[in-house]
């Protein structure tokens, strides 16, 4: 994944969809898939904003057993069917190299690698035999060279169609979920040929403060951004505090738009 194999920016190719490159890519979503309504309501707001990539949780990796823990296949089924009705690539998290086929069969657009799977070798293993794009989210508290590292697992096995997302790290501080680390972009964009995007909601953790470091991180030179957003906030089963309804959605994309070239 270094600069020294591949000088030039290397873009990734989502189903037609260009992810690096001069444009700015923003995939919205809900944190998880919960109804065929809530899908369909937010694949329908989601495209109306501009995106073309959407986001979406089946298999959720949450703190405490006893929450919500995702609706499994049958969530990859209602994704995928608001995802096409609006013409939308779908990225959802993959937890477990067992349904890594149920996840083709769909026909998952981008394998979502989260924060806490950044170092499960066996599972960047198995991603790297398939050629589908990865995001591959940095550990909550993993150095920029562990991160590295987790994407050779997945670009030895020779899938190189990797991108990587910074999603806050873990610190002294407590006033907000977790650090939005800017610094990584550079540094990152130096070390590396690949993609890198931030995910300003779970950084933040809180709605209002996600348009500041969303415009923080495509000042930094990100090349897209992860956002969670809900056709009802209020009603989230998951992650409630940190959506964006669809109005502050569209307005994020719009100030987006006077920084950068977003699609
Ligand atoms: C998510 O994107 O829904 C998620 C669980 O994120 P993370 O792995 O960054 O906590
Ligand atoms: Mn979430």
């Amino acid at each position: 994944v270094s600069r020294e194999s591949h000088r030039q920016d290397s873009i990734i190719d989502v189903g037609g969809i260009p992810v690096g490159g001069t444009q700015v890519q923003v995939i919205g979503g809900p944190c998880s898939v919960e109804t065929q309504e809530q899908m369909d309501s937010a694949a329908q707001h989601v495209g109306a904003a501009g995106c073309k990539l959407m986001r979406g949780g089946a298999f959720k990796p949450r703190t405490s057993p006893y929450t919500f823990q995702g609706n499994g296949e049958e969530g990859l089924k209602m994704f995928r069917k608001a995802a096409d009705k609006y013409k939308l690539r779908i990225v959802t998290e993959l937890m477990d190299a067992r349904m890594l086929d149920t996840f083709l069969r769909y026909d998952v657009d981008v394998i979502q690698i989260g924060t806490r799977s950044m170092q499960n070798f066996e599972l960047l293993k198995e991603v790297g035999r398939i050629n589908k794009p990865v995001i591959l989210k940095r550990g909550m508290s993993a150095t920029v060279s562990e991160w590295l590292m987790a994407a050779e697992y997945i670009a030895a096995g020779g899938n190189h169609n990797i991108i990587f997302c910074e999603r806050g790290i873990r610190t002294f501080e407590t006033a907000y979920r977790n650090v939005m680390d800017v610094t990584c972009i550079p540094v990152l964009k130096k070390e590396t040929h690949l993609p890198v995007i931030v995910d300003p909601s779970h950084a933040g953790g809180k709605a209002w403060m996600v348009p500041a470091l969303a415009r923080a991180a495509i000042a930094a030179g990100a090349d897209g951004l992860l956002v969670e957003t809900h056709p009802n906030p209020c009603e989230a089963w998951c992650d409630a505090d940190q959506a964006l309804n669809p109005q502050e959605f569209q307005d994020l994309m719009g100030s987006l738009r006077g920084i950068a070239e977003v699609i």
